[in-house]
């Protein structure tokens, strides 16, 4: 049979996010031998779609807007549906991102359909696409399918691996033209963070400090270590709480859910609001001075010392790799 299945692409500094290929990956399960459809909607983007077509989708539809130039519901969502109404596929797929966790239900209750979020899994098991989803804070899984209507998920980043580039790859690359109108909020300049470099939710190594970290200027060499490893710097709500540094950076229950190759805890204690946004992680490695600490209970490798002493070690050691 096959399905036509829809992704959104996600875009950042002119660039494609990695879940964009993964949600493509995790599309062409869903499509079982149907067709991918990678979705641009921005500015100026069309540039893009030849990257989705190396990393599997069969074609592309790019929406230009000057309206699109900055993420905003409104506009967004008008320009989706506008794709959605032209394709009518039988599944959509997006990034579990904080533009996906935003777009998708707005569309998804526009098709008057469910929504799936944050699938770390799909398989096809008989006439199901089966997706499966961690609940309870990442303490236990379910398996959901959907019955009727379009299939609507979102994909965590860094979990479905996305499919081999293949510049050989071609496919066709669509316009559509949409009145984006009414919008009820335009936004005028996006004012960013001094601190730029790995994306945290995509990061392949994350090197996290809590409140052991004791001050700003303590997470000086995690993010150190982070360089030397291609890695983001992420952080525990404690170390964010006692203005160590941002709430951006914060990685838990209420934070940033990441399932990097690698997770560095530096004095976290592994309170069970951290552990469900990184218990995940392939590899964890955790330093604290507390040999009976919980971060002790998921970590892969253990470290008891002093942070300070060990991180610039690892560093070092890093270093001469
Ligand atoms: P602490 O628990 O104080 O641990 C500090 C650790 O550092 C200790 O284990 C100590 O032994 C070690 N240490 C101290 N000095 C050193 C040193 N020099 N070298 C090595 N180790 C050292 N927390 C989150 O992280 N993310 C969330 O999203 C989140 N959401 C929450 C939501 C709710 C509703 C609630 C109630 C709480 C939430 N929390 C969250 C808070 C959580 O319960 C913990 O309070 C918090 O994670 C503790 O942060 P911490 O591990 O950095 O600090």
């Amino acid at each position: 049979m096959g399905r036509k299945v829809l992704v959104l692409a996600e875009v950042k500094d002119g660039n494609l996010r990695n879940v964009s290929y993964e949600a493509i990956a995790a599309a062409k399960t869903v499509s079982e031998g149907g067709e991918v459809v990678g979705v641009l909607l921005g500015e100026s983007v069309r540039n893009l779609a030849e990257g989705l077509i190396h990393y599997g989708a069969d074609r592309v539809v790019v929406v230009e807007n000057d309206k699109l130039s900055n993420y905003s519901s409104d506009g967004f969502s008008q320009a989706f549906i506008a794709v959605v109404n032209e394709e009518d596929p039988e599944a959509i797929i997006f990034g579990h991102t904080s533009l996906g966790k935003d777009l998708s239900p707005k569309v998804a209750s526009k098709q008057d359909a469910g929504l799936i979020s944050d699938v770390i899994d799909v398989e096809v098991a008989g006439d199901n696409v089966v997706f499966t989803r961690p609940i309870y804070s990442g303490k236990a899984f379910e398996k959901k399918i959907v019955t009727d209507g379009i299939i609507f998920a979102t994909v965590r980043p860094n979990n479905i691996a996305p499919l081999d580039k293949d510049e050989s790859r071609s496919g066709d690359v669509s316009t559509l033209e949409v009145e984006i109108k009414d919008l009820r909020t335009i936004i005028k300049e996006v004012v960013r963070k001094a601190s730029e470099g790995v994306d945290l939710s995509e990061a392949k190594v994350v090197v996290a400090g809590g409140r052991g970290v004791k001050s700003a200027d303590g997470f000086k060499p995690l993010q150190e270590l982070a360089d030397v490893l291609g890695g983001a710097v992420g952080a525990s709500r404690g170390a964010c709480d006692a203005g160590f540094c941002d709430y951006s950076l914060q990685i838990g229950q209420t934070g940033k859910v990441v399932t990097p190759d690698l997770y560095i805890a530096c004095g976290i204690s592994g309170a069970i609001q951290h552990l469900a946004g990184m218990s995940n992680s392939k590899v964890i490695v955790a330093i604290n001075k507390d040999p009976e600490a919980n971060i002790f209970k998921v970590a892969d490798y253990g470290i008891v010392g002093d942070l300070f002493e060990v991180v610039p070690l690892l560093t070092e050691e890093f270093k001469k790799l």
